[in-house]
């Protein structure tokens, strides 16, 4: 049955919602034929959680797990990713019996219904290390019992990344060898600032590309647009490439007719 399964995304601040809801825009434009489910903390302005109700059908408020694992996360300069272990709320949708998680920086450029054909835990390779999935686009069963065991699992072993995606990987450890099936195609999570290192590849396969994730610690929302243009503005740095800039104005051009519109 198609209304017991979801995409489900994560927002625990009023800036990451305007990810979400970007995403959950990009799903609807695809015609995405499950259920919109957005997972959000006490942090979220009511005015923000009347917006997200306009995409999405249902919001849920969750409680923020903090990895509080700050010399992994110092490491990783990246502080501000404990609080994406409140991902692992998304095993207590048990009103769904399957799912796909998307995180609120991933943008959809075409159907993606055909990744309910998969079954936990499908993910796709991470391009910085592809032994391991990255944990930006994934297929999941909602289970309570899967849901202690993974805290059980922080509890016990931590996270080699102080984040949820060192966390999964540890737990679905056998991900990398034991089933092809479970190894998504990079099409349904194109990191959008690899794209180029691999440009032939980028030039053969590019066109295919159903979800693009804007991975790292620059987001669609830090960029300036220029509606007239059509265009984000180059800052200084030659670190964005062309495909990177299109797929940034494909995200600005749905926030600003579909989103800004909802704030009325
Ligand atoms: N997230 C959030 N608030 C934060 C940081 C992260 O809601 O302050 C959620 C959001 O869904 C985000 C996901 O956790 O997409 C993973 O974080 P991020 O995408 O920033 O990590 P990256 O993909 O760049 O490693
Ligand atoms: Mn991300």
């Amino acid at each position: 049955r198609i209304s017991d399964q979801a995409f489900v995304t994560l927002a625990t601040n009023d800036i990451y919602c305007q990810g979400a809801l970007v995403l959950g825009q990009s799903l609807r434009n695809q015609r995405a034929t499950r259920k919109l489910v957005v997972l959000i903390t006490p942090q979220v302005s009511s005015l923000l959680r009347v917006i997200l109700t306009k995409v999405f059908d249902e919001v849920i408020e969750v409680n923020l797990i903090d990895s509080a694992d700050y010399i992994h996360l110092a490491f990783l300069k990246r502080p501000e990713l404990g609080v994406t272990l409140t991902k692992l709320h998304c095993w207590t949708l048990t009103h769904y019996s399957k799912c796909v998680f998307l995180d609120a920086d991933t943008l959809v450029l075409s159907n993606i219904d055909e990744l309910f054909d998969r079954t936990e835990f499908s993910a796709a390779p991470d391009p910085g290390w592809p032994d391991c999935f990255n944990s930006g686009v994934f297929v999941f069963q909602p289970s309570l019992e899967t849901h202690g065991l993974l805290l059980q699992h922080a509890t016990d072993h931590g996270s080699f990344d102080g984040a949820d995606q060192g966390l999964l990987n540890s737990f679905f450890s056998s991900w990398s060898t034991a089933d092809i099936h479970k190894h998504l195609p990079f099409i349904y999570n194109l990191s959008s600032n690899n794209a180029y290192t691999y440009s032939p590849a980028f030039k053969r396969f590019g066109s295919s590309v159903k979800v693009v994730h804007f991975l790292g610690p620059t987001k669609p929302w830090n960029y300036k647009y220029n509606p007239q243009m059509g265009s984000v503005l180059e800052e200084g740095s030659g670190l964005a490439n062309q495909h990177q800039t299109s797929f940034l104005n494909l995200w600005w051009k749905i926030y600003q007719h579909s989103i800004l519109p909802l704030y009325g």
